[in-house]
């Protein structure tokens, strides 16, 4: 490229060289020329380059490291964590209330001093992991992942059913930590705070009351690896994922201010529940459970429930806050369509604005759509499909139409889901 032939300038034997290694022009593939005749050559650039990368990833690190640790005033008080979550999520006031509790105890415990267990005098706080029981589609990954957006912590979802007892198909236990890793951007010390949902942990419920017949590698097995997590130890995780790691092959993950929260529908707790009830009502207290509910008998549950379940007593043991969620009602339902913050309608709708069209839904189409979610059985995860359904079209057309207001009205919603089913 440009030669120093200014008089300040590099040479080596006459010719131009690189001020910075001194290769002359013909040893580099390119030199460049600066000020006073200051010469450097195209190594020499992709070296700094390289230099300047680096430097920027350790600039990257360290601040992942100081990494804004939680103070015991950003905790929220359970009043407001409740108040945050009716924002997203209808309804559920027992499992709001219970949640709002178990997370403000156990972010108050990590912040106490001390790391196992934390020690007060006399007084040691235990961690308290959540179990909710609930329908599916009811909301209990939503309750978790809400709480997650607002504390600021990494938050992972496993799922249960895919576990199995070490060295069987499948994937192990500690697993579910490398999910709250990658989250946590390989970040340890955000990891070791984070929320962990562990999803359909009732598939994992004892399949027989003799556990001796046949081995239930999916079963009891994965329960009794999963105690040591839930209790708190320092696992090895493998980081898995294809993000390198050069000289480590596993990271250690303490668990043990990690919140885990399972849920699972139970289906048929509730006969458990019943059953135990009735017994109860041959018993003494015959005054009291004259008064139960049958409609909802998932209010009285208890921990020996889950025990009949098939869950062993040492993991329900570990879960000691048990909370449970209703089934959604046709009120329910409709609040969902239209009033969380971020509610299908509303994304319907904004979507469609950024096309310029306003989308109206009429009423009657909002009934309809409760109305198709109710048969369904699906709870609320059905109202997205149905939505869908109606939608596809007009969200296919409307942008090239032109048009600026567009309504739904029950006979296009009806005539839309009965193609929609043809389809299927
Ligand atoms: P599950 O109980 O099976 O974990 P989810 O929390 O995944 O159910 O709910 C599925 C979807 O249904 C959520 O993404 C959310 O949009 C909606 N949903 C379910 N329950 C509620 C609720 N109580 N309030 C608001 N939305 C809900």
């Amino acid at each position: 490229m440009a030669k120093g032939d200014n008089n300040n300038g590099h040479k080596r034997g006459g010719y131009d060289c690189c001020s910075f290694c001194g290769r002359s022009a013909s040893e580099v593939g390119m030199l460049f020329s600066g000020m006073n005749g200051a010469t450097i050559c195209d190594e020499c650039v992709e070296r700094g380059y390289d230099v300047l990368q680096e430097q920027q990833e350790a600039k990257k690190k360290k601040s992942a490291k100081n990494a804004p640790t939680l103070r015991r005033e950003d905790v929220p008080k359970p009043t407001e964590i409740k108040e945050f979550l009716d924002r997203y999520v209808i309804g559920q006031d027992a499992a709001k209330k219970t949640l709002a509790v178990a997370v403000y105890n156990h972010y108050k415990r990590i912040l106490s001093k001390g790391v196992d267990k934390v020690v007060n005098d006399e007084v040691e706080i235990e961690k308290s992991n959540i179990i909710m029981v609930g329908e599916t589609g009811t909301g209990k990954t939503l309750l978790a992942r809400t709480i997650a957006r607002l504390l600021k912590v990494p938050f992972a979802i496993v799922d249960a059913t895919v576990l199995t007892e070490a060295g069987y198909v499948g994937e192990d236990v500690e697993s579910i930590l490398s999910r709250l890793l990658q989250v946590a951007d390989y970040n340890v010390e955000q990891a070791e705070r984070g929320i962990v949902f562990i999803d359909e942990v009732d598939k994992i419920a004892r399949k027989s009351d003799n556990p001796s017949i046949t081995r239930d590698v999916s079963g009891e097995g994965v329960q009794q690896a999963l105690l040591k997590i839930l209790e708190g130890t320092v696992v090895n995780v493998p980081p898995q994922g294809g993000r390198k790691h050069p000289d480590q092959k596993f990271v250690q993950v303490n668990t043990n201010n990690i919140l885990f929260v399972c849920g699972g529908a139970f289906d048929g707790i509730d006969k458990k529940i019943a059953q135990r009830l009735n017994t109860r009502v041959v018993g003494f207290n015959q005054g009291a459970a004259l008064h139960v509910d049958r409609k909802n008998l998932m209010q009285y549950i208890t921990p020996q429930d889950l025990r009949s379940f098939g869950l062993i007593p040492e993991l329900v043991g570990r879960m000691p806050v048990l909370t449970y969620l209703q089934p959604l009602d046709k009120e329910a339902l409709r609040q969902i369509l239209t009033e969380p913050k971020n509610s299908i309608i509303k994304q319907y709708e904004r979507l469609l604005e950024l096309d310029g069209v306003k989308i109206v839904f009429e009423d009657d189409v909002l009934d309809y759509i409760v109305s198709k979610a109710q048969e369904f059985r699906l709870g609320a995860r059905g109202l997205r499909s149905i939505c869908e359904a109606i939608m596809t079209d007009a969200m296919f057309e409307l942008p090239t139409t032109g048009v600026s207001e567009f309504r739904i009205t029950l006979p296009y919603a009806k005539e839309r889901m009965e193609r929609a089913k043809a389809l299927r």
